[in-house]
Parts: structure tokens; C-alpha cells; sequence
């Protein structure tokens, strides 16, 4: 009976214990499960905040010249989706900015890039020839601007032609409008850098070859875009000036001679010559001789051996429209030190485009893909400035665009004359 007296007894104690830790287990439940559902809400809400604030954030953009990459640039920008205001300024007239004779060559990648920009070539001034499409610097930029002009229904678009980015300039933009970003795309005689306070330190790097350039203008002649023409494996007959080895040492890795190539329009040609560095008795005799007349007989030859059958040769009496490099000299790339900065008193970080940012001594014709190679990391960059929480992710945007820069400069070192003259 006691045993029956203790056993409810005991039943009862224990029946006590366990409601007091089933309590306790759906108390601890009910807190665990409150503050998964509370963190769980935090995280929604700040994620769908922080998206709401990255969908909304809209910066302000300054572009600093109106050359292929600065209009390119300002597509990229309005293309974003993140720019509110785009100011696009170049201190030439619209008219001088127009007239620009020089051809471009826009190669395989420099098209697909522009193509995800929008741009409908087939409603450009221009002609294909293997995958490159070939236009005059001006039927480009003129193209860009109407562009833009459309897009003035969604950011507001501010074309300043006329107008010379200086101190002056900057002075008179009240410190609450200051863009976040801008980006310096004035050529390679620009001096908007230097208003800015960037270092104009240059890196200037051998791209292993050596080269020479000539230019024809013929005012007569049409300014039709025309394809390029490219020659390969020439040597030239320098007997005369007592150089006989014409094939010596050939080195069985690199594509051996020069690499000839003529572009432009009929009016303005341009012949590039480029080798790869040697150290040949031919080699060493152009790069060395002080008679200017054996590269330009070289040119001379060259061009009417090479050119097309519809245009005029040169003769004696048209040589004189040739102006060409006297001796061969050594391709060198620079590219700017500091290609992005941040003003920190302004909250502003700049960035260096185009031949502003990195030039090479020698015209390949390949000028404005190498721009645009650089362009390709500029959507990225200004998105991570729109929406950067802090100075730090700008820096680290930043850091990210100089790398990229550098990066461009160094394939180039590597590829670029092989992709745009020896092959
Ligand atoms: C003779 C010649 C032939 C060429 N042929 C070819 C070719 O066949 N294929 C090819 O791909 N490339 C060619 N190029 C190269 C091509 O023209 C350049 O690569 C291209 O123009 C560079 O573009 P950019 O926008 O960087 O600079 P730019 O075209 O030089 O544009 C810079 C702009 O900035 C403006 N600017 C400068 N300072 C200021 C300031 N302080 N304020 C406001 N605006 C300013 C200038 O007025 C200019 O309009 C050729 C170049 C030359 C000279």
C-alpha cells in the first residue's frame, strides 16, 4: 500500500518535474524559434533595404572628353542604369570634333562590346572586312551623340562641347554638385589629369618590336572607309647601301621579317612597318641609319607593291604626300602610373581612360580597341560607385579598376601587336 501511497506520491513529484522542463523545452523552443523568425526578418529587410537602395542609388558622372572612348564611356554610363546626371564636355566645337579624317578599325571584340552598348552598325557609315568594321573617327563619334541624345528621356544627358575642362571649370561647379565619378577620357595630349591632381608618371614598357609609320594625305582622293591591307614576311632589298644578308638568322619561333600594314582612307593612308626585335644586320641598319630616304623608299615600294588596284600608285611626282618615320624605331607602350584616384574632400573618384591612360609610339591602327579594352570594367565600376556604402568600398572599387587598367596594358605588351600586326 505504501509502496501504491509513495508510488503516486512519487508519481506526482515526477509528474511535476516533467511539466516544469516540457514548460522549460517550449519556452526555449518558442525563444529559438522567435529569434530565428526575428533574425530571419532582420536579414529580409535589410537585404530587400539594401537592395531597394542599390536599385535606387543614381550617381552623377562627369566625362571628360569627347574622343570614341569618352563617347563610349558615357554610353557605358548611361547604360548602367545607375547614373542620374551624365555631363559630357570636350573643348573642341562640334564641328572640329566632326571633321576628324582618321579612320578607326574596330576589331572582333571592340564590335561585340558595342553591340551589348546598343550600337547598330548597321546604321553607321562604315564597311566589314573579317569581323572588323572599319569607319572614320567622326561618323563614331557622331553616331555616340545621337545616341545619347536619346537618351536624355531617362538620364539627364548634358552635352558640352566648346567647353575645356580646368580649374576654372571646376571651380565653378557648386560643391553639391560635384559628380561622383569622373572619368578623364581626353586623349593623349590631355592635361585634365593634372587639374585633378593626378601624377602623370608614366610606365614606359618595350613591346619587343621594332617599327616605323608613314602617312599619305591626298586631298583628292575619297575619305570612304576602307578595309585594311596586311603583308607579311617582307625583306627588302638593301644591296645598294651594302647590306646582303637578307635572311640571316631566322628565328624559327617568331614570325620572321617585317609586317607591313596599310589603313586609312584613300585620303588619308597610313602604312605601319613592324618586326619583331632582332638583332640582324638589316634590323640593325634601318634602326641606326641617318639617310631618311631608304625608309621612305621602303614605303614607297611597299605601298605600291601592296595597295589596292582602284587607287592611284605613287609616282615621283605624288611622293611628296608621303611623310614617314627616318629609321626604324623601338614600339614602346606608357601607360599612366595612377589611372584612378579618389578626391576625397569632393567624394570623388576619377578614373583614366583611353589614350589619356596608356599610349603606345607607334601607330598600329589598333589605337581605339585598346581603349575600349579598358572600357570593359567600367559598367562594374560605376555600379560598385553608386551603390558603396562607405569610402572603403569606393577604394576597393577603385583598386579594381587600377588593376584592370594594368592588366590591359600588360596583354597588350603581350598580344596586342600580334593581334594587330602579325597576324
Ligand atoms: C593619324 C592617326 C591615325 C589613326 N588611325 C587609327 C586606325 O586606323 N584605327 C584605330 O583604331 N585608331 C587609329 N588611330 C588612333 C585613334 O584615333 C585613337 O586611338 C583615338 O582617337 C583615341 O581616342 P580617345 O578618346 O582616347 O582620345 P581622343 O580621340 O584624342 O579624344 C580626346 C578628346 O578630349 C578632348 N580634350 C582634351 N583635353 C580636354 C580638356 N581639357 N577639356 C575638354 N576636352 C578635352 C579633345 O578635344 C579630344 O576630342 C589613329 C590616330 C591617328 C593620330
Amino acid at each position: 500500500m505504501d509502496g501504491h501511497g509513495v508510488q503516486p506520491g512519487n508519481a506526482g513529484v515526477g509528474g511535476i518535474g516533467g511539466n516544469a522542463e516540457g514548460k522549460y523545452r517550449a519556452l526555449a523552443y518558442d525563444t529559438a524559434v522567435s529569434t530565428l523568425l526575428a533574425v530571419a526578418l532582420y536579414v529580409v529587410v535589410k537585404v530587400s533595404l539594401d537592395g531597394f537602395r542599390q536599385w535606387r542609388a543614381r550617381i552623377s558622372v562627369l566625362i571628360v572628353g569627347s574622343g570614341p572612348v569618352g563617347l563610349t564611356a558615357a554610353l557605358v554610363a548611361v547604360r548602367s542604369g545607375k547614373v542620374l546626371k551624365l555631363t559630357v564636355l570636350d573643348e573642341r566645337y562640334r564641328s572640329a570634333l566632326l571633321c576628324r579624317p582618321q579612320q578607326i578599325a574596330l576589331d572582333p571584340r571592340s564590335v561585340k562590346f558595342l553591340l551589348g552598348l546598343g550600337v547598330d552598325f548597321d546604321n553607321m557609315e562604315g564597311c566589314w572586312n573579317n569581323g572588323h568594321f572599319f569607319t572614320r573617327i567622326g561618323v563614331f563619334q557622331e553616331y555616340l551623340l545621337s545616341i545619347l541624345e536619346q537618351k536624355k528621356q531617362r538620364v539627364e544627358v548634358k552635352v558640352q562641347l566648346g567647353t575645356k575642362f580646368s580649374e576654372e571649370y571646376l571651380r565653378r561647379i557648386p560643391h553639391s554638385s560635384w559628380p561622383r565619378v569622373i572619368v578623364v577620357a581626353d586623349g593623349s595630349c590631355g592635361d585634365s589629369c593634372s587639374v585633378l591632381g593626378i601624377s602623370s608618371d608614366y610606365s614606359v614598357e618595350s613591346c619587343h618590336a621594332y617599327g616605323a609609320n608613314a602617312t599619305i594625305e591626298r586631298l583628292d582622293q575619297r575619305q570612304v572607309p576602307t578595309p585594311e591591307i596586311r603583308a607579311h614576311s617582307l625583306y627588302f632589298d638593301l644591296s645598294a647601301y651594302g647590306v646582303e644578308a637578307l635572311r640571316e638568322h631566322r628565328n624559327p619561333t617568331a614570325k620572321s621579317g617585317f609586317h607591313l600594314k596599310i589603313y586609312g582612307t584613300f585620303r588619308n593612308r597610313y602604312m605601319a612597318l613592324v618586326c619583331p626585335s632582332s638583332d640582324t644586320k638589316m634590323v640593325r641598319f634601318l634602326r641606326h641609319t641617318s639617310n631618311s630616304s631608304i625608309m621612305r623608299n621602303i614605303f614607297y615600294q611597299s605601298f605600291n607593291a601592296y595597295k589596292t588596284d582602284i587607287e592611284p600608285r605613287l609616282n615621283d611626282v605624288t611622293l611628296h604626300h608621303m611623310q614617314c618615320s627616318r629609321r626604324l624605331f623601338e614600339i614602346q607602350l606608357s601607360h599612366r602610373r595612377i589611372s584612378a584616384a579618389y578626391i576625397e574632400g569632393d567624394n570623388a573618384a576619377v578614373i583614366v581612360e583611353g589614350e589619356a591612360a596608356r599610349v603606345l609610339n607607334f601607330d598600329t591602327g589598333f589605337g581605339v580597341n585598346l581603349g575600349m579594352r579598358g572600357l570593359e570594367s567600367v559598367g562594374t565600376f560605376i555600379y560598385r560607385a553608386a551603390t558603396a556604402v562607405d569610402q572603403n568600398d569606393i577604394l576597393e572599387a577603385l583598386s579594381a579598376k587600377m588593376q584592370h587598367s594594368r592588366q590591359v596594358a600588360e596583354t597588350f605588351k603581350h598580344t596586342g601587336l600580334s593581334e594587330s600586326m602579325y597576324e
